[in-house]
């Protein structure tokens, strides 16, 4: 299969625009790592504001710590993730998370982060609600792995800039998150930071431009993109 600009030259390209028309975007926003991996747990299917005050509720009844999550009565972990939707399926999931790195790790966010990336990566996709994306969300931003993260925007973005060159599977059918994840590593060889940065700006760019309706005159990767080129002439 071949990609037109799909060298390490034109996801660098991606990558270098992106950064300068955005700057470093800091992700992710979580104060500690446990933090980071609840967020991740919390923003599935939901917008990143109810996340937020789901984590605020959180860290205002002190239940942003694996043993206080545990020990907490469920009705009052289950009204603090409210806001993020699905709150008693997404407080069994961070209580599930919470047991197993108490169980395994004796709590310590800091002694699972040893463990190598391939092997957690299995530990977490093993757990209730962690899928694919929301492992390596954890993996990325949590435990500092060079994992690039995909999702529907990612999918988005790249079917569009490359347009009748993309031939990999569409998102939510079956590999397609592997495969559009390994065809990307191996062609935009990176390490934990740069993997951060790269999902981060893609995620910038769909909510900022790439949208439903691209708003291709103002997008950085205009003069790439295939779908820009098009939409521009
Ligand atoms: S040029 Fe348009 S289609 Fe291409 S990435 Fe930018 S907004 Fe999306």
């Amino acid at each position: 299969m071949s990609l037109r600009g799909s060298s390490t030259g034109s996801l660098l390209t991606i990558y270098t625009a992106l950064y300068e028309h955005f700057g470093d975007p800091h992700w992710w926003p979580g104060e500690t790592p446990f933090e980071v991996c609840v967020g991740a747990i919390l923003t599935q299917n939901t917008a990143w504001s109810n996340v937020e005050m789901a984590i605020s509720n959180m860290k205002g009844k002190g239940l942003l710590d694996p043993f206080a999550l545990l020990s907490a009565p469920l009705d009052e972990l289950v009204t603090a993730v409210l806001p993020a939707g699905y709150h008693n399926r997404k407080a069994a999931y961070l209580r599930s998370f919470s047991s197993y790195m108490v169980e395994r790790y004796g709590g310590l966010i800091t002694s699972m982060g040893q463990v190598p990336a391939t092997r957690l990566r299995d530990e977490l996709l093993k757990m209730k609600g962690v899928g694919e994306e929301t492992a390596d969300s954890m993996l990325c931003y949590a435990f500092n792995r060079p994992v690039l993260v995909m999702d529907a925007y990612t999918h988005r973005v790249l079917e569009r800039y490359y347009g009748t060159s993309w031939h990999l599977p569409g998102p939510g059918t079956k590999g397609s998150y592997a495969a559009v994840q390994g065809h990307l590593m191996e062609r935009l060889r990176g390490d934990a930071l740069m993997y951060n940065r790269f999902h981060a700006l893609i995620v910038l760019l769909a909510k900022d431009l790439c949208r439903k309706r691209p708003l291709c005159s103002d997008c950085p990767l205009r003069r790439f993109c295939d779908t820009g080129v098009e939409q521009t002439i």
